[in-house]
């Protein structure tokens, strides 16, 4: 059910993540340094669902822009979205789809615009 694949590290902190991947096609990395928790979703009007192989190409692209409060993935500009259920998320609507969190910050904006802020 859980496989642990190489990837890309860390675009806020450097370090090495955690893939998890379900048999269903559903992926996200898992930073345990920085508590980053990203998942891609399939981008505005496009039916397709990004699988495994899509989302790890995704995670490692890496965008030229240096602004930092722009998406690492893509350089897209983000929205805080706040979710009754699971907190503040950070998302890359018009971009890559990236949902960004980070453990222990989804109950305070400011601590997650501080560790997105952040780049390795
Ligand atoms: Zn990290
Ligand atoms: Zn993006």
């Amino acid at each position: 059910m859980v496989k642990v694949l190489k990837v890309k590290e860390c675009p806020f902190c450097g370090n090495d993540v955690e893939v998890l991947a379900s048999l269903e096609g559903y992926c996200k990395f898992e930073c345990l340094i920085c508590g980053a928790d990203v998942a891609f979703c399939p981008p505005q009007g496009k039916e397709e669902i990004l699988d495994v192989k899509k989302s790890i190409e995704t995670w490692n692209k890496r965008s030229e822009s240096s602004k930092s409060e722009c998406c690492p993935f893509c350089g897209e500009d983000v929205l805080l979205i706040a979710f009754p259920d699971i907190g503040n998320v950070l998302g890359c609507y018009y971009g890559c789809g990236a949902s960004v969190t980070f453990c222990g910050a989804e109950r305070n904006k400011e601590k997650l615009v501080e560790a997105w802020s952040r780049r390795a």
